[in-house]
């Protein structure tokens, strides 16, 4: 637990630095720690820190400023960021929200006048199966209510002394190793249902000695004949990632395993860290065997640092069992040992190349591709960036052969697939099915209740309608990196859409026009047309600049942000079109006198005659 307290010496930030070797590329865990002592990162801080490593000032502020958890102006003692997505949103948090509000005497955005509490919204904190959730300072508190808000609030307000917040707010652990002593969080797994490849019986370290009683091009084969794919969302074969990875020119090469699950509705990683870390780390070790890394990152999201503790304790267990550093099990000229990178909140640092950069300690801004990671990723060097999910496959196909693998699923999705499912149903949660499954047989596991549509990979994914509900999850049908949103009959699918919209326009870097501007404008259109001033030249417009936006943005946030336009466009075009203003006599609301005129004066050869009144 980390409370921050003021005014440490000066000499402080330094010891930060010098613990971080005065690393540049450790910049984002230096203000991490100094935002965490000093409750913000201001002016002097800034250059404090900048004079220490070497780097210039303003690159130190362009990270303090690009990342939600940073902040060059102080905040109060207790930060309580209340997730507000769609499924926070439809289980209340706006209730909770308006709670805080009322007691503590502030909106949301600002600091109470002593200095303690700071109210702000976090767009996805990974509780979408336990909503309304919030984190407070580094503690999740999930299953939140106006009245449980309201007493936690109270409790913190009576007590000054506030290094132990889980104390104060805590009642009871979750499951698992939720109530790990190293974690101790009322998180639960929401384990539902456990397949064979994440969640079966496993031999401990058979994957990673199988592994290393072979050649590095021989794991990489073993890969590729699983047929396993990424489990991110966008399918790239892993075998052949790495294939890619090894062959290219370099001194070094990185494996970074991407643990920043940020997208709404998005879980399952969460429950592979928590219950799965061994697996995950010897998956990591296999592929860095396979690609000839020396060095492993774990990039983990800021939202569940809560898990930190915990997860350096495995690495530690792992370096004392001689399965992390020299010699990994024994294997001369084999050195490998993995970092945790702690992410600062920016969903943008998923995308792969925005995520190289953080890890290098930088702001997450994408890089134009190529080059790809693969060739020059990690500090220019050839790096291979996988999924959590996907790197603990690799352990299970090196224990168990790639034939076992592949006979789950289908031909051209093998294995199983984790999904986080959340929304309306009776049993919100991780679920390991195989790949080709139906939507309807999902609904049936998760107790469904009267679905109007399934959200299908997140607000980057597709909204699925019931005359698609036989479809099936998979690469080749509906692709989902995990997460599926249940909506029930009488959800208002375009109010969703919009939602959805605001999400991407909060999270885009701000680099490129079309997603930067054009998100906020489909945004804008879809609100209008949810205030009851939309026409039927709207849904045009909506479908024309998202199309525009998908095709010129420069990386997968923009490239995917307008999804939810055109898949609510062109399956719930009904609800749209219910919410448009109904031409009366046959004039349109707005018609546009001029714009008409010059459609038939084109067409006539005529031109406009002024009279003078
Ligand atoms: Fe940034 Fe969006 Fe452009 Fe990606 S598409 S670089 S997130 S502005």
């Amino acid at each position: 637990m980390v409370v921050h307290s003021q005014g440490l010496s000066e000499g402080s930030i330094a010891a930060i630095c010098r613990a971080h070797d005065n690393d540049r590329t450790r910049m984002l865990d230096i203000v991490r720690q100094v935002q965490a002592q000093r409750g913000s990162v201001g002016a002097e801080a800034i250059d404090e820190i900048a004079a220490q490593i070497g780097v210039p000032r303003v690159a130190v502020e362009g990270v303090v400023s690009f990342y939600s958890f940073l902040s060059t102006e102080p905040k109060g003692r207790v930060v309580i960021r209340l997730c507000n997505d769609v499924v926070d949103e439809m289980k209340g948090s706006a209730v909770v929200a308006e709670s805080l509000e009322c007691e503590l005497g502030i909106r949301f955005g600002e600091t109470t006048a002593d200095g303690k509490f700071s109210l702000e919204y976090a767009s996805c904190i990974g509780m979408s199966d336990q909503a309304p959730a919030a984190l407070v300072n580094d503690l999740v508190v999930t299953r939140l209510g106006p009245g449980s808000a309201v007493r936690g609030v109270r409790k913190l307000a009576e007590v000054d002394d506030l290094d132990d917040l889980r104390r104060i707010l805590v009642r009871s652990y979750g499951d698992g190793n939720n109530a790990h002593d190293l974690v101790r969080a009322s998180v639960n797994n929401n384990l539902r249902l456990k397949g064979e490849v994440i969640f079966g019986a496993t031999e401990h370290g058979e994957g990673l000695s199988k592994a290393l009683s072979m050649s590095p091009a021989e794991v990489i084969r073993e890969v590729k004949t699983s047929r396993l794919r990424g489990r991110g969302g966008a399918g790239f074969p892993t075998g052949m990632k790495w294939e890619f990875t090894r062959a290219a020119a370099g001194e070094e090469r990185t494996l970074i395993c991407n643990a920043d699950e940020g997208e709404p509705g998005t879980f399952k990683d969460r429950v592979i860290l928590t219950e799965r870390p061994h697996l995950l780390f010897e998956g990591m070790t296999v592929a860095g065997y396979a690609i000839g890394a020396r060095r492993g990152i774990l990039y983990l999201r800021g939202e569940y640092v809560y898990l930190r503790r915990f997860l350096e304790h495995i690495l530690e267990e792992r370096r004392e069992a001689g399965l992390l550093g020299e010699k990994v099990g024994g294997k001369e000229g084999f050195d490998f040992d993995i970092r945790i990178q702690m992410g600062a909140g920016a969903y943008i640092c998923g995308e792969e190349t925005a995520l190289i950069h953080s890890c290098e300690g930088g702001r997450g801004d994408p890089k134009n591709r190529p080059p790809f990671p693969a060739q020059q990723g990690y500090l220019d060097m050839p790096t291979s960036v996988n999924n959590v999910e996907t790197l603990c496959c690799v352990a299970r196909i090196l224990e168990k052969g790639s034939g076992w693998f592949s006979s789950f699923g289908s031909a051209g999705s093998t294995g199983t697939k984790l999904l986080s499912i959340s929304g309306d149903c009776m049993r919100p949660g991780v679920y390991e099915v195989p790949f080709g499954v139906t939507l309807r047989e999902v609904f049936e596991m998760c107790g469904a209740e009267r679905p109007l549509a399934a959200q299908v990979g997140g607000p980057s994914g597709q909204m699925v309608a019931e005359n698609d509900f036989d479809r099936t999850l998979c690469y080749d049908d509906l692709a989902t990196g995990g997460a599926l949103m249940v909506f029930r009959q009488g959800r208002n699918v375009v109010d969703i859409a919009a939602r959805f919209m605001r999400f991407f326009v909060d999270e885009s870097c701000g680099y490129c026009t079309p997603c930067r501007v054009g998100n906020v404008l489909l945004e804008k259109r879809l609100n209008k047309i949810l205030s009851g001033r939309g026409e039927l030249a709207d849904l045009d417009y909506l479908e024309e600049l998202a199309r525009s936006v998908k095709a010129t943005s420069r990386c997968g946030l923009g490239q995917t942000a307008p999804n939810p336009v055109l898949s609510t466009l062109a399956n719930f075009r009904s609800a749209y079109e219910r919410l448009l203003i109904v031409p009366q006599d046959g004039r349109q609301a707005s018609f546009d006198i001029h714009r008409a005129l010059a459609e038939s004066q084109k067409l006539t050869g005529r031109k406009s005659v002024h009279y003078a009144s």
